[in-house]
């Protein structure tokens, strides 16, 4: 008996096109949590590749002063609280775990912040569940992993770091047209390919003085994420710390971006294949955390740093690695450049209670 051939399973592109066909297009949200999460195909779900041979690279990868400064923060801003004997430390978007690894150097220089600290992890990709326990294992002991905010514990006060993390919640696209405002989603074209495509919006809410063509972004799982912060901290007490790229005002446009191999592919070409992203939508970021009862403020990448005592690190590194001076250099300008990271990046911080460092005057 001949077996039949066997067939290499349809992509997630053939798959999001077949279901187009039959139950009609999808919003740029839903497109973004397919190629990000697809149980079998998604970017998180199955490949993920973060770091230097990856796909893209973050500021903790980029130097050890970016991580060891947000332990800082995290220590002062548990020290403002009172320095609590149990605070629950969590990471929403680990990745490979770096910034956690970093952060637990700093916490052993303060014994009384490393002790009161039970680590969390907010992550959904299994394979990087499996790095950031194999890469922090030894030194967060306690490390436990959570599937959403809503998960953590509510009975002591919340420290939370994120970098890069709202870049990946999905967010919905509006464009005006000479008819009003239309849904960007994705359809179908001529030959039955994903293509882009405007909807009708009926709904209300956007501004009725936009230029034809520009485009609006709203993330309703960036602002629910900020909501549920803003009340946990409001109930609970503490300090977040949200670092992304995004700007400050409204108004960005179209900021829908596929990376792959270090460089800007076409989010349409290879669904899956490679990292999808919007920018941090920090206006309605801060106004959802605020209306959830937060104290909540906004600072470029670069201000941050510089007020958290970076150039002072840079220093001290480079006296003790005069090797590695020029090294140590080009990071810092890296991460706190106005034509580098230092503008583009925001760290929005969401706190009840005392403010936390570097935004005193907020
Ligand atoms: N913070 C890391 C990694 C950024 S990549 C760094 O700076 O290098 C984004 C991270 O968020 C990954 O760990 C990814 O698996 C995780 N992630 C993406 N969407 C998520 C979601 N909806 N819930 C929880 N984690 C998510």
């Amino acid at each position: 008996m001949r077996e039949p051939p066997r067939r290499a399973p349809p992509s997630l592109k053939a798959r999001l096109e077949a279901q187009i066909a039959q139950t009609g297009p999808i919003g740029v949200d839903e497109f973004m949590t397919r190629c990000l999460h697809d149980p079998r195909d998604g970017y998180y779900a199955r490949r993920p590749a973060i770091g230097a041979g990856g796909d893209f690279v973050t500021a903790p990868a980029i130097s050890q002063m970016f991580g060891e400064l947000v332990g800082l923060w995290l220590i002062e801003a548990w020290r403002r609280i009172g320095a609590p004997a149990r605070v629950i430390l969590a990471e929403a978007g680990p990745g490979d775990g770096t910034l956690m690894s970093d952060i637990g150097r700093a916490a052993r220089l303060c014994g009384g912040f490393g002790a009161a600290a039970r680590p969390w992890l907010i992550e959904t990709s299994a394979p990087l569940r499996r790095r950031q326990g194999e890469r922090l294992g030894e030194a967060w002991t306690q490390l436990r992993w959570a599937g959403s905010l809503a998960e953590l514990p509510t009975d002591a006060p919340l420290l939370l770091v994120a970098n890069e993390f709202l870049d990946c919640l999905p967010a919905r696209q509006f464009q005006r047209t000479e008819r009003g405002w239309a849904e960007r989603m994705l359809g179908l074209d001529g030959a039955g390919r994903l293509a882009f495509g405007l909807a009708p919006w009926p709904g209300a809410g956007l501004p009725s003085d936009a230029a034809i063509g520009s485009v609006i972004e709203r993330s309703a799982a960036q602002e629910a994420f900020a909501a549920g912060l803003g009340a946990r901290l409001a109930a609970q007490g503490g300090a977040a710390l949200l670092v992304d790229y995004g700007a400050a005002e409204p108004g960005a446009g179209d900021t829908l971006q596929a990376l792959g191999a270090h460089r800007k592919v076409d989010p349409l070409a290879s669904p899956g294949r490679a990292d999808v992203t919007v920018h941090a939508n920090f206006p309605a970021v801060i106004a959802a955390a605020r209306a959830a009862g937060a104290k909540a403020a906004l600072l470029p990448q670069g201000e941050l740093l510089r007020r958290l005592g970076i150039e002072t690190r840079a220093k001290a590194l480079a006296e003790s690695r005069p090797d590695q001076a020029g090294r140590i250099g080009r990071q810092l300008e890296r991460l706190t450049g106005a034509d580098q990271m230092g503008e583009l990046f925001k760290a929005a911080a969401i706190w009840s209670g005392p403010a936390p460092p570097g935004y005193e005057s907020a």
